[in-house]
Parts: C-alpha cells; structure tokens; sequence
C-alpha cells in the first residue's frame, strides 16, 4: 500500500490542529473521509437531489439508482445472499434497536433470557436490557477474563433452553480484542438460537462474511468505515426480516393502506419508513468502492503491525499498564499511567495535535469488571504511520513528567 497517496486522499489528516501536524487516533469512534466519498456527498447535493423512490423525473431516478446500487455494493462487500438482506439505518445503534423491538415485540415472553457479553458498547446493551425488562424476560450477561477475552466457559455455562436471543460485539471497541464470534454462533445454532453481532469495530479492520459466518444479524455504521455519519446498516437473512414485524411506520414501508388496515411493503422497504438518507447511502457506497480498491486483509495485516508497535512503545514507557491483552486484536489500544488522569493526558496530548479518545467508551459494565473507571484510548486506521507513533510516544515522555 502507498500510503503517501492513500494519506493524500484524506483532506483533513494534512491539516494542523493547536499549531502541531494532526497526529488522529480516534478512529476507533469515528474515521476520516477520502475525497470521493467528500465530493459524491456534494455533488449528489449539489446536482442530483430528489427524493428517492417516488419520482418520475429524471433527478429522482438518478437519485434512486445511486441510493440502490449501494445497496448492492454493501450485500457484495460482506457476501450477503441477496441485497434485500441490508437494511438501511442510521447506524448500528439504530440497527440494533430496530432488531431489540421488533424481536422483542414478536418473540420474547416472561421467563425468556437474552445473553450478552460484559464487553459490549451501551449500543447492544441497554437496548437488551431494556427489552427484557419491558417483557419480564432475564437480561443475562456471560463474563470475560482479567485480559478482556471472553470467558467461554460461562458462555457455555449460561446459554440454554430459555435463551431466545444471543447478543455480542466481534470486536471490543474499548479493548480491541476479536472476539470468538463464530464459536457463540455454531454453539448458539445448535440450540435453535438466533445471534446478531455488532460488527461496528470489525468491518472496517476484518474480512466479513456473513454467510460464512452464518449469522443472523450483523450491523455496523458508516462513519467508521471512511463514509458519512447518519447511515448504518441491519443486515439480517431474510427468514428474520419475513419474521419480523415493521419497526416504524409510514410512508415507504406500505404496499397499500385503506381506513382500516395496511399491508406492508416487501424487503427491504418494510424495514426502512420515510424519506431515506438516501445521500448518506450513495456516500457510504463511495466508501465501500474506496476500501475495496484494498484487500481488507492487507488493511489488517498493516494495521495490525502499528497495533503491536506501539504497544511495544507504550510499554517501554513507565507505569503505563494496557487493557486488553488478547493475541487477536484490531487496531486499538487502550491503557492508563499510574497516577495520571486519562483526561489530564488527553488534553495535554491535544495540545500536541494527537487526538486520542478518554472516558469508559460507552462500556461502563466492561470498565466496572477490570475496577477501573475508563482508559486512554488510542485507535488506528489504516492511514496512520510508524511515525506518527514515534511522535506520540516521544510526546508522552514529555507530558508524564508534567503531571506526576
Ligand atoms: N458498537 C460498537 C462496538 C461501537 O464501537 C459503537 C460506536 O462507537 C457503536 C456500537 C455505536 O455506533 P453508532 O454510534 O455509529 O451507532
């Protein structure tokens, strides 16, 4: 990989931030946009805007054509069986919601249990535990080791008869390990249980391939994965989306309405009420053709090799302990100074153009099992450098000083 010409194509990493190079390792919460998914985002803006589906005219078509063939793109990248498997969202959040009501609303009874990990996002957490308490069903939730992997043995242990649904990350966006996601799938399988996966850390580091996998449900957003904020993606087979009733209601989502009642619309426009963000889908479908100029292994392969690197560097620094302590992880590392506040580091690390995220990254469940509050948190894409590592670990033994 060139990464002079991939760097070149993201505007905003050649700009200064606080007088200093912008050194940005917060892809883990959001990723920057390569110039064409910046220029379709305008130019559909700016030239083609109508609304899509309804038009005769020729803007709304091409409008439609655009929106529509991303679609087709998204289903190729992660091998759906078909394109009427990806429903449009507004991100993983949204995706898991949609499934958490909707599945809630058709299947789950009093004495039901949900399983999750105690690593995941708030995102495919709370939804769960809010749905089983909506329905009297148990919220259960399986353990992970000291390091961050998960405890299969209590997986094993808590998944069974009562189970309706299995709900995990493949990759912890707070750790950055990768997660066993097909050992819960094949386990959960085997017992008829249906499992979604939060693939909002892996699309973007990892091969997916959601008929390998065999999964159920897979949901991840659009702004980790180079393309606009505002649009993610459900994908779900389509024996799920035939099962499920509509999660929200309108225009769009209706084949026919009368007074009295109303059918719904086939797949995937049963899932997807109102006026798409239909431009945020033609920016995600530029994305989707920008990585796939790339082997996502070869993304992986590099990434990885920054990840080892500086953790490699961290530790050579002193008091410095890092969380998440897995052989498989993707390009995040998260770790606390003795004695030092991770938000005094963030700021002080701002000053210097580094942009790393502080806090619990909206797991506090996985922050209260290893007793600490949150982490500094650095997170890699694949436009980041040796360098740039170099530079920030050089930066830290100059702020460690500062606040001991
Ligand atoms: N799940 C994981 C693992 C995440 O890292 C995030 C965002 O950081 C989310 C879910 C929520 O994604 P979004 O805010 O795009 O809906």
């Amino acid at each position: 990989m060139d990464l002079k010409e991939i760097r070149s194509q993201f505007p905003i990493l050649s700009q200064t931030v606080n007088g200093k190079p912008l050194v940005y390792f917060d892809n883990a919460a959001t990723t920057q946009k390569p110039n064409t998914v910046i220029d379709i985002v305008n130019e559909y803006h700016s030239r083609w805007n109508a609304n899509v589906h309804r038009g005769v005219h020729q803007l709304s078509n091409v409008c439609t054509d655009a929106a529509e063939a991303a679609r087709e793109k998204i289903a190729r990248f992660i091998n759906a069986a078909a394109s009427d498997e990806i429903i449009f969202t507004q991100g993983t959040t949204d995706s898991i919601n949609l499934v958490a009501e909707t599945f809630g609303r058709a299947f789950i009874k009093p004495g039901d249990e949900i399983l999750v990990s105690q690593t995941e996002h708030h995102s495919n957490f709370v939804p769960w535990q809010q749905i089983a308490l909506r329905y009297n069903a148990r919220f259960v939730v399986f353990d992970c080791h000291d390091s961050g992997e998960w405890d299969m043995n209590d997986f094993y242990a808590k998944i069974n008869a009562k189970t309706k649904l299995v709900a995990v990350g493949h990759v912890s966006n707070a750790l950055g390990t990768v997660n066993p996601i097909k050992d819960v799938i094949d386990k959960a399988h085997s017992l008829g249980i249906p499992v979604l996966v939060d693939g909002a850390q892996a699309i973007q580091h990892i091969p997916v391939d959601v008929q390998a996998l065999d999964v159920d449900f897979y949901v991840f957003s659009g702004h980790k994965i180079y393309g606009p904020t505002g649009i993610g993606v459900l994908y779900a087979k389509t024996q799920w989306l035939e099962a499920l009733p509509p999660y929200r209601y309108g225009g769009e989502m209706i084949s026919k309405v009368t007074n009295t009642y109303s059918e719904f619309n086939n797949l995937p426009y049963k899932f997807e009420a109102g006026t798409p963000n239909y431009i945020g889908q033609i920016g995600f479908g530029a994305a989707i053709d920008f990585i796939s100029q790339f082997e996502v292994q070869q993304i992986a392969t590099y990434e990885h090799k920054l990840l080892r690197y500086a953790e490699q560097k961290l530790s050579d620094l002193e008091g410095v302990v890092i969380y998440g302590k897995s052989d498989e992880k993707a390009a995040v590392v998260s770790f606390l100074i003795d004695g030092i506040h991770p938000y005094d580091l963030g700021v002080l690390l701002d000053k210097t153009g580094i942009a790393v995220r502080t806090g619990n990254h909206c797991a506090q469940p996985l922050m209260t099992r290893l007793g600490i509050f949150g982490t500094v948190r650095a997170s890699f894409a694949f436009y980041n450098t040796f360098e740039e590592i170099d530079y920030f670990a050089e930066m830290l033994r100059k702020i460690i000083p500062m606040l001991k």
